[in-house]
């Protein structure tokens, strides 16, 4: 099919204003590698993946799709950052499950954890709903901000240093989730 006109020289894929962290091949491996892991601890357990929207929505289409077992899927969605980059504390359910996890094992599909008051406050609020277990997967964990020290991370992705991110289902204002590789936004006045 032809586009018809002529294509802009810089489209947001090749957008200059990012530098790349983790591009597309490097995803993809490692989320094969998390997925081989998470079919082998879940070969006798009833799963139920639990992603976090918007952010976790990229992730937890290719983490399901590397996990080689039945399994179920459910979404929440909480507020935690409004536009800026600031985390609130103040975790409010936008969207609570569909269905009820007790007795399931449950493990919650996080795109990155950052202070990790928002995951802290979201496991609290489901570990009162007689689920068999809960483990937690991130994407991402930047671990130089975090506030809840004791949050353990059972699957993560990447390490990564303390700096804003977007791409991969992350998002700056509203923009970039669809970008098929992690990236720093060089000038965030620019977005
Ligand atoms: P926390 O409560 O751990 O500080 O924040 C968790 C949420 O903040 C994430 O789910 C994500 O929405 C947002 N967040 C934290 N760090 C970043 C980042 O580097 N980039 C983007 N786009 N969002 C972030």
């Amino acid at each position: 099919m032809s586009a018809g006109s002529s294509a802009a020289a810089t489209t947001e894929f090749t957008n200059p204003n990012l530098e790349v962290l983790f591009n597309a091949g490097q995803i993809s491996e490692r989320i094969a590698e998390l997925g081989a892991q998470i079919t082998e601890e879940y070969s006798d357990k009833e799963l139920v993946l639990v992603g976090v929207l918007k952010g976790s929505c990229v992730f937890m289409a290719d983490l399901m799709r590397a996990i080689d077992l039945p399994l179920t899927i459910d979404f929440m969605a909480v507020s935690s950052y409004k536009d800026g980059t600031q985390s609130s504390g103040d975790v409010e359910i936008l969207k609570d499950l569909s269905n009820p996890i007790r007795d399931k094992d449950v493990i919650v599909v996080e795109d990155i954890v950052d202070t990790g008051l928002t995951l802290s406050r979201l496991l609290e609020i489901l570990g009162s709903r007689g689920a068999r277990s809960i483990r937690l997967a991130s994407f991402l964990d930047k671990p130089e901000p975090r506030i809840k020290k004791e949050l353990k991370i059972d699957y993560t992705g990447f390490v990564i240093p303390n700096r804003f991110v977007v791409g991969y289902g992350l998002d700056a204002a509203s923009r970039y989730r669809n970008l098929p590789f992690i990236a720093v936004v060089k000038d965030p006045s620019a977005v």
